[in-house]
């Protein structure tokens, strides 16, 4: 499928029939919605299902035991999905895989994502771990690898015409990982830990989705996340903290200790420490199914940044998580709100329920003055926040939040900016995948324009939390494409007003010509967002309630 996550309307294009994950169906239980009629409560977003993937921990020969140094790369920062981020080679299984030659593996299964995870280690970095692969020269493995990558031949048959097989015993299993329900691209990633082979060297290829790579001790690397220098996902975070540790006896145990390793699903992400990004399910605009509850702490206090929820049971998941932070000594300071829509506020209450009965009080909650107006008789706002003020929570690190002002998508909407790590929770005016909604009267596209270039203009952004999907770690090109997007869509819907076209419906058939007509009637209301925008601008004029002319002195 392609999920696009440009600004633009994309978001139900080619979206193809999932079906709902098993575990879905036992978490039925939900709350009335807290808006009638602003949350379909009763349909389940479906889910993705996940593909499996191979993902291989490369480890330096003659290493140093106690430290080892370990092959892992940045992903390109044009890629759409997990940009910039810190990983492993790897990628998704291919049929042919399990043609593959593996020996001494009983199970078909492992040995096709043996062959997957060693393919795609070749085609990544170059390096081929076949047993029979040592006697090739460093051309000859070029020429096998411009074989494979030109698709002369297909893995299986390239190792059998050269006479290499793969060895089960060169590769050991370390976990497998589900990638959490709130991406667009679900892997259920199977990761190996080999030996490289004393000859060769792992290199970016050309064609590889890597922009650069190295070797790195596992605790120099897992110090770099810790000093918010580098963003990866929890197995590759997880596979540093433990490869850390040395390489003990006990090393593939102690990959497997946690739950996650062995397939169940991670609620917990910590992409940049101190960061917590929470996905909990909520009745949101597809595809996301999902909304981002973030949690910001240090040694003492804690921030819940829209708990979104309106599932019971997601809110009580949420409440763990909150309380197994509080059992180690903090307290929750507030309730923070980034804007007013259903799918981001719908857990406050819950939570603060869960406060009430398990800690004696109710926390605060703070919003900006027009979200507050809008949620009144539904939440409770306790405290406005203001544009420009810094939140700053006590204990270590140093964590000052600055909150901007950023209406478009929602009018009292808010980011919140750390200047020391350059981290944006960004709420809905970017989101990790999908695209953003911009619906008149509560949307506006000029405001929302200016947002996004207020956001453009902040200095060292190293990270975007957005309200959905996965975080953003080319936060630069992401927003210059939100925003040329928009700027492109905008240019069209002019062009179809000065040749006649007036309505926004016939607008959308003209313009959105590459999103499905069951989005059309969103797509409506994006192009009245961009007529309105126009004509604050003098090119377009209104002239009924349903119809726009381009303006004179355009034309
Ligand atoms: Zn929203």
């Amino acid at each position: 499928m392609t999920v696009k996550d440009s600004g633009g309307l994309d978001w139900s294009a080619d979206i193809p029939v999932r079906r709902r994950e098993p575990w879905l169906a036992l978490h039925t239980k939900m709350k009335e919605p807290i808006r009638a009629g602003a949350l379909d409560a009763g349909k389940m977003p479906a889910l993705q299902i996940p593909k499996d993937a191979a993902a291989i921990i490369l480890v330096r020969p003659d290493t140093d035991p106690t430290n080892p140094e370990i092959f892992w790369a940045r992903r390109s920062t044009k890629l759409a999905f997990l940009g910039g981020f810190y990983a492993f080679p790897g990628g998704q299984r291919e049929p042919s895989d399990i043609e593959a030659p593996v020996r001494h593996c009983n199970d078909p299964e492992t040995a096709a994502m043996i062959s997957c995870g060693a393919r795609e280690l070749f085609e990544e970095v170059g390096v081929l771990l076949a047993r029979g692969a040592q006697t090739l020269t460093i051309g000859q493995r070029a020429s096998l690898l411009d074989d494979l990558e030109s698709k002369r031949l297909a893995w299986p048959e390239l190792l059998n015409l050269y006479g290499l097989h793969l060895d089960a015993s060169d590769f050991t299993f370390v976990g497998r990982w589900v990638t959490p329900p709130f991406a667009p691209r679900r892997f259920d990633t199977w990761f190996f830990l080999a030996d490289c082979p004393a000859k060769q060297q792992p290199r970016i290829t050309e064609d590889s989705e890597l922009e650069s790579g190295e070797w790195i001790r596992a605790g120099d690397a897992y110090e770099r996340w810790q000093r918010s220098e580098v963003i990866a996902v929890p197995p590759v975070l997880h596979a540093l903290k433990t490869l850390a540790a040395g390489l003990t006896a006990d090393l593939v145990e102690r990959f497997l200790s946690v739950p996650q390793a062995r397939r169940e699903p991670t609620r917990r992400i910590e992409f940049y420490p101190n960061y917590i990004c929470f996905p909990v399910r909520t009745p949101t605009k597809p595809p996301a199914t999902h909304t981002n509850c973030y949690l910001v702490y240090t040694s003492r206090e804690i921030l819940v940044i829209d708990p979104g929820s309106p599932y019971e049971d997601e809110q009580l998941a949420l409440a763990d998580c909150v309380d197994d932070l509080i059992s180690q000594g903090r307290t929750v300071r507030e309730i923070i709100l980034t804007h007013v829509h259903p799918d981001h506020v719908a857990g406050v209450d819950g939570l603060n329920e869960h406060f009430t009965q398990k800690h004696g009080a109710a926390v605060p909650v703070a919003a900006h003055r027009l979200t507050a107006e809008s949620l009144k008789n539904q939440v409770s706002v306790n405290r406005f926040v203001e544009d420009d003020e810094v939140l700053k929570l006590n204990g270590e690190p140093a964590i000052r939040l600055r909150a901007l002002y950023t209406p478009g998508h929602a009018r009292g909407h808010f980011c919140f900016y750390d200047e020391r790590t350059g981290a944006l929770i960004s709420g809905d005016n970017i989101v990790g995948f999908g695209s953003v909604l911009i619906d008149p009267p509560e949307g506006n596209m000029r405001e929302y324009l200016d947002s996004l270039r207020t956001m453009r203009l902040l200095p060292n952004l190293s990270v975007l939390f957005g309200g959905h999907g996965p975080a953003v770690a080319n936060p630069y090109e992401k927003i210059d494409e939100y925003i040329s997007h928009r700027l492109q869509r905008e240019e069209l819907i002019l062009a179809a007003v000065r040749e006649g076209t007036s309505s926004p419906r016939e607008i959308v058939e003209r313009v959105y010509t590459d999103v499905s007509p069951k989005a059309h009637a969103m797509a409506a209301r994006a192009v009245l967002a961009h007529l309105e925008k126009l004509e604050a601008e003098g090119l377009v004029l209104q002239t009924s309630e349903d119809a726009y002319r381009a303006t004179g002195a355009a034309v």
